[in-house]
């Protein structure tokens, strides 16, 4: 297949020069080269992944940009975002040392950048020094991942700069041990592999169990549709209390049915799963396999009747989520409604739950529509307006200069 940019040329160029001469500015010389790397959403498989069980994340045209120097005869990381942050105080970039990093040390939006390198260096590639300039368009704390957007665009460039060779599975081995090990997030291969691995026109279909990875055709616009992505606004946090007690249960519900990870039970499994349970943990249980089963349906229907036949199997799985997982809230069960009713096709909350972002699988010809139903919806409400735009299924890491 081709992976063809979704900008033009002239429009690329523009783009890197505009994040070259930001690196100038900040550091006094040029940068070796711009790298970047995607967000991501995931179409369905929510609460699969620890399960061991199957995911269908996409890389989106939302991405982290780093623009990088390696500086060879030293130790030292100078960091600087165009977001806000890389001014400790001082108005400057923030400065580290690669001989003294320390796993679980309070860094900030440095533990990203500064993370894989050190998950390089702990399997064996010696990396240069560095100063690197970010610049994201991936908003932060949405549920979309701006934070493995910058570990991915970062050890993409960290990997080249060094002279190393690692294929597309050691970068997603090394930015989970990054982020399980140095930043401190017990999260799984999801985020990264969709960074990674994404291409345009695609998703990502993942076997969580073996790390299996392969291309899955996805392309709304063949079908005259948009997926709309709808921040709610409302704060979350994966070390939050409701993701480990959801763990707890398919962990507890995996051993009372005596099997390794709920991946390993079907459908048919269930009603000898509901005996066997208390009602709160099966429906937890049912949850994860049900959602596994969508997934491998929603592969099979976007191979076979494209992306406009998948809209049922959203609207399950958020059903799923809401009433037997219960990771859903307020705003995310209105932004689904009232899209649905405006007129998409499908949707569903997307993310680990209690609040980010839901996504809306929606006509073209509707989608002004659609957004303006779930403005009002959300001012009636009273809740916060949320963020609406749209995004499509685009090409994973990769150097762009
Ligand atoms: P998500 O990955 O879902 O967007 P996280 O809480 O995992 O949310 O990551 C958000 C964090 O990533 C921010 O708090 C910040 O530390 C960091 N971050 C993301 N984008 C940027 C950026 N452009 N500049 C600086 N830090 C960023
Ligand atoms: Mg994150």
């Amino acid at each position: 297949m081709t992976s063809q940019s979704t900008e033009s040329p002239g429009q690329q160029t523009a783009g890197q020069q505009d994040i070259l001469a930001a690196f100038r500015q900040a550091f006094g010389h040029d940068a070796d080269g711009v790298w970047m790397a995607p967000g991501r959403v995931n179409l369905i498989g929510e609460h699969t992944d620890y399960n061991e069980g199957f995911v269908l994340p996409f890389a989106i045209d939302l991405k982290a940009r780093v623009a990088v120097r390696a500086l060879p005869e030293s130790r030292t990381v100078r960091l600087l975002s165009a977001q806000g942050s890389g001014s400790q105080g001082s108005g400057g970039a923030l400065e580290f040392d690669l001989d003294h990093l320390e796993p679980g040390g309070e860094y900030g939006w440095a533990s990203y950048p500064l993370g894989v390198a050190w998950a390089l260096e702990q399997s064996g590639v010696t990396v240069p020094g560095f100063e690197l300039y970010l610049d994201s368009t991936v908003p932060l704390g949405s549920g979309l991942s701006s934070s493995h957007a910058i570990e991915c665009a970062t050890i993409t460039a960290l990997t080249e700069l060094s002279g190393a060779s690692l294929t597309a599975q050691d970068l997603v081995l090394l930015t989970q041990r990054g982020e399980n090990d140095f930043v401190g997030a017990p999260t799984g291969i999801l985020d990264q592999s969709a960074s990674l691995r994404g291409e345009r026109g695609h998703a990502v279909f993942l076997d969580c169990r073996d790390q299996h990875a392969e291309l899955i055709p996805f392309d709304a616009e063949a079908d005259d549709l948009v997926m709309l992505v709808i921040d709610t606004r409302v704060a979350h946090s994966h070390s939050d209390g409701g993701y480990a007690s959801r763990r707890a249960a398919c962990e507890a519900g995996a051993a009372a049915l005596g099997v390794p990870a709920l991946r390993d039970l079907g459908p048919e499994d269930l009603a000898g799963a509901e005996d066997l349970l208390d009602d709160l943990t099966f429906r937890r249980v049912r949850h994860v396999v049900t959602e596994d089963a969508r997934v491998l349906e929603t592969v099979a229907v976007l191979t076979s009747d494209g992306a406009k036949a998948i809209g049922p199997l959203l609207d399950a799985s958020h059903v799923s989520m809401r009433d037997d997982f219960e990771i859903s809230c307020p705003e995310l069960d209105l932004a689904v409604d009232s899209a649905r009713t405006a007129g998409a096709i499908g949707a569903r909350m997307t993310g680990g739950g209690f609040g980010g972002s839901a996504i809306a699988l929606t006509p073209r010809a509707l989608e002004d529509h659609v957004r303006q139903a779930v403005l009002d919806a959300f001012a009636s409400a009273g809740f916060g307006e949320p963020r609406l735009f749209t995004v499509t299924p685009a090409e994973g890491a990769r150097r762009l200069a």
